[in-house]
């Protein structure tokens, strides 16, 4: 794994630094020299017992310097051990919080759902326990013998044990086990007893931490590792704030000596003892007997833990044996000095090149791996797809890359500084690396982006459900030290899956979906297909084309007549923005109003809009056509306050009468921030400006939610008109909303109304006005001018039969050169 390849590379960068190196040539010259002056000065014993004596202290600082870095090692292994456990607590935690009457189905069907077992094969047992009030005793027996957490007695029926009444009882209402045998049953209070358990978990409620308790079950030495739960996923400062928000216990076993074996893994003759003390709990573990005159390191881990590694460490006792090698190389004195220096040159030679390889590996590392997480870089990332792509083309199988970018990560390093934002990438990182099966690769591109590749072989679920379960694990606060508050950090995705030539080329294809999945609200995953690319260059295009277009004067305004559906007067228009493409002609605004909302020139655009219109309408005023102006505004407007300067600033460079100006505010706009808005609306409305919410039954409000805006107008939208003469149904429902409406004060509008059968039908349900392609299309002010507004108007289809066709489209097409 990669943090592990890190954490063991990091504890021995002392021994490998370039200076090292020349450290070792020194040596070779210095026995080199000691051994010709030893044969030169013919003193074989002072000689031999120099060089044995070198031997022995280079052999003693060796060992000992290995025993360093596999301590280091077994401690950081250890910690992460740790971390991994610290992690199965907090998913536990959110779970429960998330269900607080999960039952014990549920529970168990979670932990099978996140692999809890296979996850952590030292886990032996997970359990959710909370606290009964007497009261509730009943009501907790029924649903635990309908769903048991545990065994019930032999009868089948619930029994407290031990026996007797008490203020409170602790349950376990959720537990997974492994192998065990004996567990307890459904009815065991927990907080009966006099055992260290259960002190452990009446202390950990109120200091909030959790607590360690090591017992002894079927021969087996577990450590019990006891978590309170608080409400809101934080632990409150205050021991009353902490009893308030109690809501139980996540209470797991875990066997020390399967994580001890693993940390042991690769370091042959090594013991651990891994313990941790604090106020409240106290544990010990060790992985066997301390060989005698064993040296040994303490390593703190800095959260109460502390490992102790113990070897016997080579060398030592070759220095007392050297006066019996300087009898013996007296002895011998030519033949053995010259085994010597060769040995020494030759040990000096191996020693320097295991120096450089080391060397070699670590900028090998440091050239793979990004340095911040741990994590493959680019390069390797690269090179890893090429193999999947490979491998999956082989077995005929499909594997897929995720792109996964954080939702607005410039705002945690703008407001909480860049030392916060690495911390918040690490804990990314290791919180996708637990999330993901060994199998899977996952690396860092850089900034704030994450890639996981998936092998098709290995696949058990759909990328789609991975990325499902990176975005809900994303969804978790982050607990930064140094931040004041958990930090909800969310995260997009976009998936590309299947074969291409190039590596690279699947890895744009899942940043093209990550863009899709971004544009289309963030905290969501997108599936890459091929027309996205298509879609995006032309965005690209329209965008940079529309940033010059409104200095350029490209907007245009057309439109479209609103009527008084009992009489056919004209009683407004709906001014709609059109953009005259400088090579692609007339653009309707569904192709372009989302690239202006998104880049949020609406706001500028949306300026424009609203002066010109007034400008328009006090014109026609001006002539004597006194009819309202309808303006469309988009979500994004109303984001800021700037919207009722521009309404308000429209009005006064038109002189238009603030009354003959309506807004039209969608439904699902509304809704976007909806106290903020109200305020802005209502704002608005103080101007004497008339709100009306358009589209309105696309969205999801309810009349009664409608209350708290001041509006004026409903605009029912052109899907329940088209639907009122097919269905009965939509002609109930559009009678309701009329009804409500009218309830409510408001106005109601149809808007989209192409037949005359559609028209009758929406006067028998009473709708005050309507709008549509039957009666008019949107129009240039010209057009519009000539036709409609000639002297001699006030109706356009003058004193018509109710259900006749308006004069304007006898001809079923719009009247002159429409500018639709
Ligand atoms: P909308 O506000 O619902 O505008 C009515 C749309 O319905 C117009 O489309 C209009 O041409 C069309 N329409 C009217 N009668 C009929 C009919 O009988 N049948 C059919 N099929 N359609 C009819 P348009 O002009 O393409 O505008 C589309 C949307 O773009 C508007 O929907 C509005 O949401 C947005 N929009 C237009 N102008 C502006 C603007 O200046 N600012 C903002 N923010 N949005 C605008
Ligand atoms: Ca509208
Ligand atoms: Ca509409």
């Amino acid at each position: 794994m990669a943090v592990s390849e890190k954490t063991g590379s990091a504890s021995e960068p002392s021994v490998v630094r370039g200076p090292g190196i020349a450290k070792v040539r020194h040596s070779r010259r210095h026995y080199a020299s000691l051994a010709v002056a030893a044969l030169l000065a013919v003193v074989g014993v002072v000689g031999s017992v120099v060089g044995a004596d070198a031997v022995a202290h280079n052999n003693t600082q060796k060992s000992q310097q290995a025993f360093k870095s596999s301590s280091g090692e077994i401690a950081s292994t250890l910690q992460l051990a740790i971390q991994h456990e610290q992690d199965l607590v907090v998913s536990t935690g959110s779970f429960v919080e998330l269900n607080p009457g999960a039952s014990s189905t549920e529970f168990v069907q979670w932990t099978n759902s996140v692999h809890t077992l296979k996850r952590y094969p030292e886990l032996v047992g997970l359990s959710h326990v909370v606290v009964v009030q007497a009261a509730g005793l009943p009501a907790f027996a029924a649903q635990a013998v309908a769903d048991p957490a545990a065994p019930l007695a032999a009868n089948g029926t619930f029994q407290v044990i031990p026996p007797g009444n008490r203020p409170y009882y602790c349950f376990v209402v959720g537990q997974i086990t492994r192998d065990v045998q004996e567990i307890l049953p459904a009815g065991y209070d927990n907080c009966a007893g006099s055992t260290p358990s259960t002190s452990a978990l009446l202390t950990s409620e109120s200091s909030g931490e959790s607590a360690y308790v090591p017992i002894h079950v079927e021969n087996l030495n577990l450590l019990v590792i006891i978590t309170p739960v608080y409400q809101g996923a934080t632990v409150p400062a205050t021991v009353d704030g902490r009893r308030a928000a109690f809501e139980g216990w996540v209470a797991m076993g875990v066997t020390p000596q399967v994580l001890l074996d693993r940390a042991l893994q690769g370091h042959p003759g090594v013991t651990v003892t891994f313990s941790y003390h604090t106020d409240s709990s106290k544990a010990v573990f060790s992985s066997g007997k301390i060989p005698a005159g064993a040296q040994s390191t303490t390593i703190s881990l800095h959260n109460g833990w502390t490992v102790r590694t113990f070897a016997v460490v080579d060398g030592s006792g070759v220095l007392a044996n050297g006066s019996a090698l300087a009898l013996l190389l007296t002895g011998i004195v030519l033949s053995l000095l010259l085994a010597m220096l060769v040995f020494v040159l030759a040990t000096g030679r191996a020693r320097a090149l295991r120096l450089v390889g080391e060397r070699t590996g670590e900028l090998r590392h440091q050239a793979l791996h990004d340095s911040l997480t741990g994590l493959p870089n680019r390069a390797l990332i690269m090179d890893r797809i090429e193999q999947l792509l490979a491998r999956n083309r082989r077995q005929g199988t499909s594997g897929a890359v995720l792109f996964v970018d954080l939702d607005n990560f410039k705002d945690v390093n703008d407001t909480l500084g860049h030392e916060a934002g690495d911390r918040l990438l690490v804990s990314v990182a290791a919180r996708l690396e637990a999330t993901l099966r060994d199998a899977d690769t996952i690396g860092r591109m850089g900034g704030d982006e994450f890639v996981v590749l998936i092998d098709g072989a290995s696949l058990e679920a759909a990328p789609e459900l991975v990325a499902e379960r990176l975005l809900e694990v994303m969804r978790q606060p982050f607990d930064l030290t140094g931040a004041t508050m958990p930090l909800i950090v969310n995260a997009s995705v976009g998936i590309a899956m299947g074969d291409r030539t190039k590596p690279g080329d699947l890895l744009r294809d899942a940043d093209v979906a990550l863009y899709e999945a971004k544009a289309a609200g963030k905290n969501r995953y997108q599936v890459f297909h091929p027309e996205m690319q298509t879609e995006i260059s032309r965005r690209t295009e329209l965008e940079f084309a529309l940033r010059s277009a409104l200095e350029r004067d490209q907007f245009r305004l057309v439109y479209q007549p609103i009527y008084n559906l009992d009489d056919l007067t004209l009683v407004g228009v709906e001014a709609l923005l059109r953009w005259e493409h400088p090579t692609e002609g007339l653009m309707q605004p569904d192709d372009f109003i989302p690239i202006l909302e998104q880049t949020g020139q609406i706001r500028e655009v949306g300026h424009w809009v609203l002066v010109k219109a007034c400008r328009q309408m006090a014109a026609w005023h001006a002539q004597g056509d006194v009819l309202d102006v309808s303006v469309n505004v988009s979500g994004r407007q109303l984001d800021s306050d700037d919207i009722i300067a521009h309404v308000h600033d429209a009005l006064e460079r038109s002189g238009l009468v603030a009354t003959s100006l309506i807004i039209e505010v969608t439904e699902t706009a509304l809704m976007r921030d909806a106290d903020a808005t109200a305020a802005r609306l209502a704002a608005i409305k103080e101007l004497g400006v008339k709100i009306a919410v358009d589209d309105f039954g696309t969205g999801y409000s309810s009349l009664a939610y409608l209350r708290q805006f001041p509006v004026d107008c409903l605009k029912i939208d052109r899907m329940f008109t088209s639907a009122i003469t097919t269905s009965p149904e939509s002609k109930a429902l559009i009678g309701t909303l009329v009804q409500l409406g009218r309830d409510l004060g408001l106005r109601t509008l149809a808007e989209g109304v192409e037949t005359t059968d559609e028209m009758d039908h929406l006067r028998d349900e009473h709708v005050d006005e309507a709008q549509g392609f039957l009666l008019a299309r949107p129009l240039d002010a010209e057009t519009l001018e000539a036709q409609l507004l000639v002297p001699g108007r006030p109706t356009v289809p003058a004193k018509a039969e109710p259900s006749a066709r308006p004069p304007v489209v006898k001809s079923g097409a719009p009247p002159g050169p429409a500018a639709h």
